[in-house]
């Protein structure tokens, strides 16, 4: 059960976050989470294996291929995350507001050895190159475990059509995909 430290985590009783079960599905989705927690981070989630695989971003995702952003695994979400926008109580683990800064499907992409590798051993692997089809985040990204510190990833922009090295998307793109609020101007309206 990948979502038992999910659970521990959290009193689902006191915070508006999905309680969340294992789910089969075929379009397999990503989404980035822009969460406002004791510092601001972003939460980069791919569905694979009924959940979503998690990593904090610290600084977020970029399209500009020489910017490596560090990724930290943190625990699998349940699937029905993927839509949650809100504001986690003070008191909870991860308190603080959750917007959804992009969402879409992906394709693995991942090859190695000159073979295509299934979504679930490229992770085990710690090797993944994925196409996102998102709507800040588009085309070919590696997602690389660094071989001398087990717990961090590289979060890293294929240099293809979708690069861009001149857009600051964290700054330029702030706002939900779902809501198009940011999360500065909601704590505002509520
Ligand atoms: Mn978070």
């Amino acid at each position: 059960m990948t979502l038992k430290n999910y659970k521990k985590k959290r009193d689902l009783n006191r915070t508006p976050e999905p309680s969340g079960e294992l789910k089969e599905s075929r379009d397999q989705i990503f989404v980035v989470q822009k969460h406002d927690a004791t510092k601001l981070h972003y939460d980069f989630r791919l569905q694979i294996s009924g959940t979503l695989k998690s990593w904090v971003i610290p600084k977020g995702p970029s399209l500009n291929p020489s910017k490596r952003r560090l990724a930290i695994p943190t625990e699998d979400h349940p699937i029905d995350y993927a839509n949650f926008e809100g504001v986690i109580p003070e008191g909870n683990y991860g308190a603080g507001e959750v917007i959804v800064w992009d969402k879409g499907e992906y394709d693995n992409k991942t090859i190695i050895d000159g073979k295509e590798l299934e979504i679930e051993k490229a992770y085990e692997k710690g090797h993944i190159t994925i196409f996102l089809h998102g709507k800040k985040l588009k085309g070919e990204f590696a997602l690389i475990k660094t071989g001398y510190e087990k717990n961090k990833w590289l979060l890293i922009k294929k240099d293809d059509s979708e690069a861009d090295r001149d857009l600051d998307l964290i700054n330029e793109k702030p706002k939900s995909v779902i809501s198009n609020k940011d999360i500065s101007e909601k704590n505002e309206k509520e």
